[in-house]
């Protein structure tokens, strides 16, 4: 039977394996002691809890990812409004306000009177259009109509889709997602977040199903070389042991971009890959008691938040989540400080729509700061980007890096892991 490695067990090697199993033999060799890479839950011992590494928002356009649940079984775990509902607080103006998008194509929701971002203006969504119609090379910023749409909205959604700044960030990425999301209409847009943790979602269930599939999962498995012969790769390297690549078997390069550059340059001439990189700051809070929060924010489950640095506040329990992108431009600022300002800005959000307030006193937090939480999705970036198709016949890359044509998410991770089995022919 053909046998299908795969390196990496983020969730683009996990969408691979899940694809192919039941077709060929599938071994997923994975670095680290788990799967799910950038997308991963464990215990806190301080907080004395599980916590997600960062909050992840999936929206009902993200095709793949729902496919990938459903084959996986896991598609109830994710919770969300099930409408396409966005609270919103501005901090500079103490102003709250809820998005509730048309749930069709026509923007019925930035009408006068309907539920829209308050001082816009009709003009404004000309942004839209300019981003669907953006060139490689035009930043985000050279798209946005100034006004209250981009303050409020637009900015704040480009710097969380890209996770880079809107002067930087590359509009033809952003404009591929408002063509799947926005531009299909609202119900293309409802948020959805996982209910237990990322790993429940999307790790454990994709790990259990390989395991009924006969799939195998290797933890602790770095892979540090190839061997190629002619048009194949014939071997690699898991530390001291060598893994032979037998004439009807296939590999799958799954593991982080500069991974990929380190192991694979060797033998790909002119390889490139993002080696630009944004962080994510996430703060999670664990309050003594499981606040009693009402409304709009307890309708949504999470608020954005503008004029701070609190982007997203998610609600989990007794943990206030909150989520700041593209985060490279507070790496000189001190952690306790970032804590104690957010925690500030949690309050006057967090605070008004919760029986009983918050209290001054910063409860326990932990601040968690993936340094390359994804590549920077720069136009220039963006050409760095290789196709999940290489000169070997039986080596396809997958990853959010490959050419997906989105930026760095879940989706185009999970996407790229489907590209990568396509590529080698191995589903049609
Ligand atoms: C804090 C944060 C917040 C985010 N928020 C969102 C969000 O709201 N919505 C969204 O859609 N996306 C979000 N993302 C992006 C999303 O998490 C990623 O796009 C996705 O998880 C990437 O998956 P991947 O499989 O491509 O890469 P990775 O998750 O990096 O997986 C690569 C895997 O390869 C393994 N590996 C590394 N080296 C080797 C080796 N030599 N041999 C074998 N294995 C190796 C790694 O351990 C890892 O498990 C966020 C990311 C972060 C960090």
């Amino acid at each position: 039977m053909t046998h299908v490695h795969v390196i990496g067990g983020g969730l683009a090697g996990l969408s691979a394996a899940v694809e192919l199993t039941g077709r060929a033999r599938v071994t997923v060799y994975e670095a680290g002691p788990a799967c799910g890479g950038r997308a991963r839950s464990y215990f806190d011992r301080a907080l004395g809890t599980r916590i997600d590494n960062g909050n992840h928002l999936l929206l009902s356009a993200n095709d793949a990812a729902f496919r990938y649940l459903g084959l996986i079984g896991a598609e109830k775990s994710l919770k969300g409004p099930g409408k396409p509902v966005f609270p919103y607080f501005d901090l500079e103006a103490d102003l709250a306000w809820t998005l509730r998008l048309s749930r069709g194509r026509i923007p019925f929701w930035a009408l006068p009177g309907g539920a829209r971002v308050p001082g816009m203006r009709l003009k404004e969504l000309r942004s839209l259009f300019a981003l669907l119609g953006a060139r490689d090379e035009t930043t985000v910023a050279n798209c946005l109509v100034p006004g209250m749409l981009s303050r409020r909205l637009l900015e704040p959604f480009a710097v969380s889709a890209l996770n880079t700044d809107c002067e930087t960030g590359s509009a033809k990425l952003l404009g591929n997602v408002v063509r799947q999301s926005l531009a299909r209409g609202g119900m293309a847009c409802c948020p959805w977040y996982p209910e237990k943790g990322l790993s429940e979602s999307f790790v454990d269930p994709a790990v259990a199903h390989l395991s009924v599939m006969q799939g195998e999962v290797r933890h602790g498995a770095r892979v540090s070389g190839i061997e190629t012969r002619g048009a194949r790769v014939t071997a690699f390297a898991l530390g001291a042991e060598r893994i032979v690549v037998g004439s009807e078997d296939y590999v799958i390069f799954a593991a982080p971009g500069s991974v990929a550059g380190g192991v694979l340059s060797a033998h790909l001439s002119s390889f490139q890959v993002p080696d630009a990189f944004e962080s994510i700051i996430n703060v999670h809070f664990r309050l003594p008691f499981v606040p009693d929060i009402r409304g709009r924010v307890a309708e949504a489950g999470f608020v954005g938040v503008v004029g701070g640095i609190t982007e997203w506040v998610f609600v989990k329990g007794d943990v206030l989540s909150v989520t700041v992108s593209a985060a490279n431009r507070y790496a000189a600022r001190d952690n306790e400080e970032l804590k104690a300002m957010i925690w500030n800005e949690v309050r006057r959000v967090i605070g008004p729509v919760t029986v009983g307030g918050l209290p001054e006193a910063m409860p326990t937090a932990r601040l968690v700061w993936e340094k390359r939480a994804t590549f920077a999705a720069t136009p220039a970036q963006d050409r760095r980007r290789p196709d999940a198709k290489t000169r070997f016949e039986n080596l396809a890359l997958a990853g959010d890096w490959t050419q997906t044509g989105l930026p760095s998410t879940i989706e185009g991770a999970i996407r790229s892991g489907v590209a990568a089995a396509h590529t080698l022919g191995l589903v049609s």
